[in-house]
């Protein structure tokens, strides 16, 4: 029997009592699904006010002019609200019409990063552990997470199958980042095969083997989200991870207009996700989507490429929610500040799980 009504009360509630079982019992599963999707290095500034028209122009050369620019005249618009649509429709119908958003600081919402150091590995390792551990996790290092994931305790808890909690990314470290014991979950990341059979796989595995990134270790995000869509579609995992990569590469390289061409493809992407979810029955009305980001980026033309501890306006970040059990409330405004060290607990709690039981330092589920 389902214990979870439908109303973030009940929800709520029910989270409490959970909350003294400990570590390793299995606790009840009411069949709730949770997709994670991060899309890397995306600044709040692009998020809520979309294309920035000093980056644009800075990265432009003579003869060409702001309004001659093709990114110009696809993204541009007056005010901010319009921009933000223009860049990313399906986020905004989203989160406007089923979920949240918080991160915009011009409207009194601030998500600021737990951890000092502002690039991936720490970033992503926050968002899973729910705690920043800034002592230990210090590079981008393909070593295996010192600690025990959300994914992977969200299997362990809820006794699910190893294809029931997927990762899919573009960046190679993932294989690292998303679990302490390598194969607790399944991870497919970087350029590599989806052993599936399934329509099309085959040919996606042969051409990202054949599409060579600019960038080491890489594929190309619509290999990512292909993938994770054919996964999805067969395996039906119960726990599904997305992670984007492109927004941060094009950003490093300088490239402004393939940057904003990222954002605007990753909105398909969500849309097409998002849009499958609520055809299929056993995902309808009861998967929790949670888009968010490991770092933000400088603020201004001169520093928009780079992130990192030196880096002023690389720890504004941002978190989008919809979940079936909380209220709709659009975007944040004049709200408390949140941190993505809340998202891992945000995600065990949608699951029946209290992250803070076994983590009390980690930061608590957003309410
Ligand atoms: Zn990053």
């Amino acid at each position: 029997m389902r214990q979870w009504v439908g109303t973030a009360l009940t929800a709520a509630v029910w989270v409490t009592t959970l909350g003294s079982i400990g570590a390793g019992q299995a606790v009840h599963d009411p069949g709730d699904r949770i997709v994670l999707v991060t899309i890397d290095g995306a600044r709040t500034q692009e998020i809520f006010g979309g294309l920035d028209a000093d980056i644009l122009k800075s990265t432009l050369k003579a003869p060409q002019t702001l309004e001659s620019s093709p990114t110009y005249r696809r993204f541009w618009a007056e005010s901010a609200e319009e921009r933000r649509r223009k860049l990313m429709p399906f986020l905004w119908s989203l989160v406007t019409e089923h979920g949240s958003i918080a991160g915009d600081t011009g409207a009194g919402s601030a998500v600021r990063l737990g951890n000092r150091h502002w690039f991936s590995y720490p970033g992503y390792a926050e968002i899973l552990l729910g705690e920043p551990h800034d002592a230990q996790i210090t590079s981008n290092d393909a070593v295996q997470n010192r600690y025990t994931t959300v994914l992977e305790t969200l299997r362990t808890r809820l006794s699910l199958s190893r294809n029931q909690v997927a990762t899919f990314a573009s960046w190679a470290l993932f294989n690292q980042i998303v679990e302490h014991t390598e194969g607790a979950t399944f991870v497919n990341a970087g350029v590599e095969p989806l052993g599936l059979s399934a329509k099309d796989v085959p040919l996606l595995n042969h051409l990202q083997a054949e599409a060579a990134t600019p960038w080491d270790v890489t594929r190309f995000d619509v290999f990512t989200f292909r993938m994770a869509m054919a996964h999805l579609t067969t395996a039906r995992p119960r726990v599904l991870y997305i992670a984007f990569d492109e927004t941060d590469d094009w950003a490093h390289d300088g490239r402004y207009d393939r940057t904003l061409e990222a954002y605007a493809r990753t909105d398909g992407y969500l849309r097409e996700l998002w849009t499958w979810l609520q055809s299929d029955s056993e995902y309808q009305g009861r998967t929790h989507l949670l888009i968010t980001t490991d770092h933000g980026r400088g603020r201004t033309s001169t520093d928009w490429r780079n992130h990192g501890a030196k880096v002023a306006g690389a720890e504004d970040v941002w978190i989008a929610f919809a979940s079936p059990r909380m209220p709709q409330r659009g975007p944040w405004r004049d709200a408390p500040t949140l941190s993505t060290s809340q998202v891992a607990a945000t995600l065990a709690s949608w699951m029946g799980v209290d992250w803070n039981a076994d983590h009390p330092k980690a930061g608590k589920p957003i309410r």
